[in-house]
C-alpha cells in the first residue's frame, strides 16, 4: 500500500527525493514556504508555510505517516507538543535535539569523546576584545540557522573580532582555526532496528567556506576511514538516531579526524549517491523511517566527482546553453534545482562524473573541466 511520508522543507534535498520516493511506492507531502521551492513540482501534497510553523506541522501529520526532515531549521519546542501527540517524527526530536546549535553539538560531541576543534561559548565573556584562547587566527560560528559558510567567518586578527560579533556575541561559539590538510566527509544511516550503514569517506573542497567539489576516491588511508567511520557509528547510536545523517571533519596534517559538524538529514556531501552507489542517500532515508530494510551503500563505479553549480551573478537564468554542454561530458548527470534566481553563491544544481580510473587527480581535471564552462575561464567564484 502506498505510504505517505511528510517532509520538513521542500528545498533542493527534498526534490531529489522523488526518484526514491516512487521506486519504493512513497507518496511525499511537503511542508515549504514558497510555492515555487523545489519540491513542490514532485509533491504529492505541499503545506506552504515557514519550517518553522508547528501549526503547519500539525496538518502535515493529518496527511502522512511519518514526517521527516530536509531542513532543521525547525521550533524544536513546539514540535516536541506534537510528538508527544503521538506525531511520529523521525529521526526523533531528542535525537536531533542536541545537533541545532553548535555550541551544544560541539558540546555533545566532547562529552562522547569524539574528537573536536577547542572551543568556547561567548555568553560568558560580555568583553571579546580581551579574548584570546585559541590565538589566531580563530573562527567564529553562529550557533544557529547557518549553512553553506553563512555564519562562519575565519577572523585573523584581533582588531577584527568585534564585528564579527555583531549583532550579540552570545549568537556565536568561538573555536580554534585547525590548519587542515583535507576535509572530509561522510553519510550514516541507522534504521529502527539500530543497523547502521556508512558510505565511502569522500573528499569536500570548499573556497570562502562554501563547498564547491566533492571527491569519491579510494586514496585514503584505512586509519582515516576508520576513524571516521567509527565516529559515525559512536554518534548514531548514542543519539539513537533514525535516518540519515552529514558528518563533516577535518583531516590534520598528522592524520587525525576531527569533526568539524553534523546535519541530520540529506546532505551535498552525499549527492554523487544518486548516481555513483547502488542506494542513494535519499533512498535510504526514506528506508530507515519507513521501516524498510536500509540498501547497499557501495559505490558501482570506480570513482566520482560532484561539483556545485553555484550561482555567480544576481540573475534570472536558466544557463540551459552551459547545462547542454556539461551533459555532454561523457559519464555526468546534471541536475537543476529550477531555482529562477541565480544569486551569487546559491546552489542552482550539481552535476556528478563516475570516473574511469578512481584516481584523485582524474578527479581535479574533470571538476576543473566542469567550473570552466561554468564559470568561464578565470571566474571561478
Ligand atoms: P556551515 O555550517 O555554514 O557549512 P562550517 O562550520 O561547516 O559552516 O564551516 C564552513 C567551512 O569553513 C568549513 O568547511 C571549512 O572550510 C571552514 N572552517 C570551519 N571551521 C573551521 C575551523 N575550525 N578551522 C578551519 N576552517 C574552518
Amino acid at each position: 500500500m502506498t505510504k505517505r511520508v511528510g517532509v520538513i522543507g521542500g528545498g533542493q534535498l527534498a526534490w531529489m527525493m522523488a526518484e526514491a520516493a516512487t521506486k519504493l511506492d512513497i507518496e511525499l507531502v511537503i511542508q515549504t514556504p514558497k510555492p515555487d521551492d523545489p519540491a513542490v513540482s514532485i509533491a504529492a501534497h505541499t503545506i506552504v508555510a515557514p519550517v518553522n510553523d508547528a501549526t503547519a506541522t500539525a496538518q502535515l501529520a493529518a496527511h502522512c505517516e511519518v514526517i521527516t526532515f530536509e531542513n532543521e531549521f525547525i521550533d524544536l519546542e513546539a514540535l516536541t507538543q506534537l510528538e508527544n501527540q503521538g506525531v511520529p517524527f523521525y529521526p526523533r526530536l531528542a535525537s536531533i535535539a542536541p545537533l541545532l546549535d553548535k555550541y551544544y553539538q560541539r558540546a555533545y560531541l566532547q562529552n562522547l569523546g569524539l574528537p573536536t576543534p577547542k572551543f568556547i561559548a561567548l555568553d560568558d565573556h560580555p568583553n571579546p576584545n580581551t579574548l584570546d584562547p585559541f590565538g589566531f587566527p580563530v573562527v567564529v560560528k553562529a550557533r544557529r540557522l547557518s549553512y553553506d559558510g553563512h555564519g562562519t567567518t575565519i577572523v585573523n586578527t584581533p582588531a577584527e573580532l568585534p564585528s564579527s560579533l555583531t549583532p550579540h556575541p552570545s549568537f556565536f561559539l568561538l573555536e580554534e582555526f585547525i590548519p587542515f590538510d583535507r576535509e572530509l566527509a561522510v553519510m550514516a544511516a541507522r534504521s529502527r532496528s539500530g543497523e547502521v550503514i556508512t558510505y565511502p569517506v569522500v573528499e569536500t573542497q570548499q573556497k570562502n567556506q562554501v563547498c564547491h567539489r566533492v571527491i569519491v576516491t579510494n586514496d585514503l588511508s584505512a586509519s582515516v576511514v576508520k576513524q571516521v567511520e567509527t565516529i559515525a557509528r559512536t554518534l548514531l547510536h548514542h543519539l539513537d538516531f533514525v535516518g540519515i545523517m552529514g558528518i563533516e571533519f577535518f583531516l590534520t596534517r598528522d592524520g587525525n579526524v576531527l569533526v568539524n559538524e553534523t546535519a541530520p538529514r540529506t546532505h551535498n556531501s552525499g549527492h554523487y549517491s544518486l548516481d555513483a552507489c547502488m542506494t542513494s542517500q535519499f533512498e535510504q532515508q526514506l528506508r530507515a523511517v519507513c521501516q524498510l530494510p536500509l540498501g547497499d551503500s557501495g559505490l558501482t563505479c570506480a570513482g566520482a566527482v560532484m561539483v556545485n553549480l553555484l550561482g555567480f551573478e544576481n540573475v534570472e537564468s536558466d544557463y540551459l546553453k552551459k547545462r547542454q554542454q556539461l551533459t555532454q561530458i561523457p559519464r555526468s548527470h546534471v541536475y537543476w534545482y529550477g531555482k529562477s534566481e541565480s544569486r551569487i553563491g546559491r546552489k542552482l544544481g550539481h552535476l556528478t562524473i563516475l570516473l574511469e580510473t578512481g584516481q584523485r587527480q582524474e578527479a581535479i581535471d574533470m571538476a576543473e573541466q566542469v567550473e570552466t564552462i561554468w564559470y568561464g575561464t578565470g571566474n571561478r567564484e
